[in-house]
């Protein structure tokens, strides 16, 4: 049965280029009618924050993306604990002193000398009175992997064959001097004793693998799958770190973006399908393979995705926004009419807002000095002509162009300024209807 994870670190706010393995991992599971983790890597106490745990769970709910299973590594310090054991009895777990400026200078010179600043294993020389002596220093051990200097290799999920020569890799630390335990370890014996069958994660981890792949075997177990996405970038191919700060998944709530329009572009970034709006999670998975996924760079556009949130809501049928047109103070009795007249003409949920105000009479009348007359003669018209129905506008517009010769947008701008206070907006003729109420209830 495949069991998937996300293993975000809660040292931040989600952003979209975490919701990648997120979702990805997700797809994965829901497809195979398999198991979908959510792992907290929170093993860095001086880092993590509850409020983003939190925060983690909030964004997921928001999105659908639910969990079959929440684990965290701060619980598990005892499994760590015995593991480590194991590897140091085993001799795959060195100690070593050197501080991060000693470990600095000397890749400095490896470059300088032409040579791959792979750490030197100086430590393994040590003997026990250099130890002591170092101790004896106030200085403490970290711990490392000692990594078999080999070629590993895997079938990814994504990349197909791939390699890591071991050789130029540094043995990677497993423990910290304070005694803290490092996500290459502890992500190891989750996965093992959790049954993770396939890792999703971006190709930065990609020589995480192969050192990781050496630890599965070193604590006698076998390796999960692995497959490694291409990273985001932006539309215009350049790097994307400098924007993720801004976009935060909460930041794309709050800028009005609906949950299927996000999923929809994520789930396609990356592979080269078309981007198309899904109506919900069945549509999603329905359609997902991850065979698809591309080494490629990943273009993240935010106008893409602007474009999508907004066909996606185009589409909307009233039952999936009538909480949030009621939130937004439309009236329950024209809610439905209201929604069809104005969904084309919003980019986002949170545009509802605006148009509620123009139907509840907030409305600051946009009249040039030119049109005073003309706007007024055109209410007076209007007012004779109530009740309000969908032929209204094209009866009092016709006879508008009939007496005062105006015609096409010196006959309707004048209009629509005059009584929603702007320029753009759905047919007046469906949304004339909608005002009324506001005069009958004024
Ligand atoms: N906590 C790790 C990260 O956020 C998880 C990587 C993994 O999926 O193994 O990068």
């Amino acid at each position: 049965m495949t069991v998937t994870r996300f293993a975000p670190s809660p040292t931040g706010r989600l952003h979209v280029g975490n919701l990648r393995p997120a979702l990805l991992n997700w797809l994965h599971a829901r497809k195979e009618g398999g198991t979908f983790i959510l792992r907290i890597d929170d093993t860095d106490a001086e880092r993590s924050r509850e409020e983003y745990v939190d925060a983690i769970r909030r964004d997921l709910d928001w999105l659908g993306l639910g969990w079959d299973r929440f684990e965290r590594q701060s619980a598990r310090m005892e499994r760590y604990d015995a593991a480590s054991d194991a590897l140091r009895a085993d001799e795959r777990l060195y100690p070593a002193y050197e501080t991060a400026t000693e470990l600095d200078l000397r890749r400095k010179y490896q470059r300088q000398a032409g040579k791959p600043p792979v750490y030197d294993r100086a430590a393994l020389k040590l003997s026990d009175d250099d130890r002591a002596r170092l101790e004896g220093e106030g200085r403490r051990a970290h711990w490392r992997f000692l990594l078999d200097r080999e070629r590993v290799s895997w079938d990814d999920g994504i990349r197909g064959e791939t390699a890591v020569d071991c050789a130029s890799v540094s043995d990677p630390v497993l423990i910290r001097e304070d005694g803290g335990y490092l996500y290459t370890l502890c992500s190891v014996c989750d996965d093992l004793d959790f049954g993770v069958t396939d890792v999703i994660r971006g190709e930065d981890h990609v020589t995480n693998t192969a050192t990781q792949i050496q630890i599965f075997r070193a604590m006698g177990g076998s390796p999960t799958g692995f497959a490694h996405h291409s990273l985001l970038v932006d539309a215009d191919g350049s790097s994307l770190s400098k924007r993720l700060g801004s976009l935060t998944l909460e930041s794309l709530r709050e800028g009005g973006i609906e949950p299927m329009a996000l999923l929809s572009y994520m789930a396609r970034l990356g592979t080269s399908d078309p981007v198309e709006p899904r109506a919900d999670h069945a549509e999603l998975i329905a359609g997902f393979d991850l065979s698809r996924f591309g080494r490629a760079p990943a273009r993240f556009g935010t106008e893409e995705l602007a474009a999508l949130n907004a066909k996606t809501l185009h589409t909307k049928p009233y039952s999936e926004v009538a909480d949030r047109l009621r939130a937004a103070g439309v009236p329950n009795e024209v809610a439905e009419h209201f929604w069809s007249v104005i969904r084309e003409n919003i980019e986002g949920l949170d545009d509802v807002g605006a148009w509620a105000a123009i139907l509840n009479g907030a409305v600051d009348p946009l009249v040039a000095e030119e049109d005073r007359a003309y706007v007024a003669e055109a209410m007076a018209e209007l007012d004779a002509a109530r009740p309000w129905t969908g032929e209204t506008w094209s009866h009092v517009t016709g006879a508008l162009k009939a007496r005062t010769g105006r015609k096409g947008k010196a006959l309707f701008m004048p209009l629509r300024k005059a009584l929603t206070g702007r320029a753009d907006g759905p047919d007046m003729a469906m949304l004339l209807p909608l005002l009324q109420r506001r005069e009958e209830s004024a």
